[in-house]
């Protein structure tokens, strides 16, 4: 279809969704027995677009993300009648919500609605019925639940833009196009600002050379005179006395 187009440059912006196998940045590695395609593995959109809900009444959420999402999908379920633990390997719960003001309201609204936490634990495998990890001290420790929902890292859909790149030259030429670049989180996934500025930036340097690394920072260095200040009829005055 993008081939199909007729556009002369193409920018892929196809975003992330949340790992399905427990891929997570404390490891660095899915977690074994993750499976979203499993009735008792869950991940956020499965939760909050499809609707998915634990297969039966003791959940873990499973936070390596370390803001909001945890806690809300915790707080979600818990107020929806699931035993809930809120499973984190920091060394509290939420910590980028300490940024954000949001981390007091926050633990103490889980705590109000009877959210269980575990911090400092790492998750090393899912079985069904069990969430074995390990504390902070690399003791072990299960929890038994009958789902996890995995709120671990997103993943960069880039099929899009892997797959035209793979096209050779000559199809991408034959097809019109001159350029195929991507931005924000299908890039790797990031905060919003951090999106929109890729989308600007890429913009503007579109005719450059190579658009897809960024320019260099033009830092302009000004040249401050006295007579170029507001300094200048002060020194006159000054002179005057
Ligand atoms: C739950 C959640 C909460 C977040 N909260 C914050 C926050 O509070 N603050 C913050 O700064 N950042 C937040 N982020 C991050 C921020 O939302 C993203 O960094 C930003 O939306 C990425 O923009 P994007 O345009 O790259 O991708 P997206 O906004 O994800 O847009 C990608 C779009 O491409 C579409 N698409 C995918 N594949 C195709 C295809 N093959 N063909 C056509 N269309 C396709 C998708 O349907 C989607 O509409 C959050 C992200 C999530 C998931």
């Amino acid at each position: 279809e993008t081939l199909e187009y007729g556009a002369e440059l193409v920018v892929v912006a196809t975003g992330s969704h949340w790992a399905t196998d427990g891929l997570n940045g404390i490891t660095c590695r899915p977690i074994p027995g993750a499976d979203a395609s499993q009735p008792w593995v869950l991940t956020p959109e499965q939760v909050m677009v499809e609707a998915k809900r634990p297969p039966g009444e003791r959940v873990v959420v499973y936070d390596c993300d370390g803001y909001f999402m945890g806690a809300s999908l915790a707080e979600l379920l818990a107020l929806e009648g699931y035993r809930v633990t809120l499973a984190t390997p920091y060394a509290q719960v939420a910590p980028l919500c300490v940024e954000t003001l949001e981390a007091d309201p926050l633990l103490r609204r889980l705590h109000e609605i009877g959210v269980s936490i575990a911090t400092g634990m790492t998750v090393t495998a899912l079985e069904p019925g069990r969430t074995l990890g390990q504390d902070m001290f690399a003791n072990p420790v299960t929890l038994e639940a009958d789902a996890v929902v995995l709120v671990t890292q997103r993943v960069s859909d880039d099929t899009l833009y892997t797959e035209l790149t793979a096209e050779s030259p000559e199809s991408l030429s034959t097809a019109g196009i001159e350029g195929v670049y991507r931005i924000g989180d299908c890039v790797s996934p990031r905060l919003l600002g951090e999106s929109i500025y890729d989308g600007h930036r890429l913009a503007r340097e579109i005719d450059s050379l190579d658009p897809s690394v960024p320019l260099a920072y033009l830092r302009e260095r000004l040249l401050v005179t006295a007579a170029a200040t507001s300094l200048a009829p002060w020194r006159e005055r000054a002179d005057r006395r």
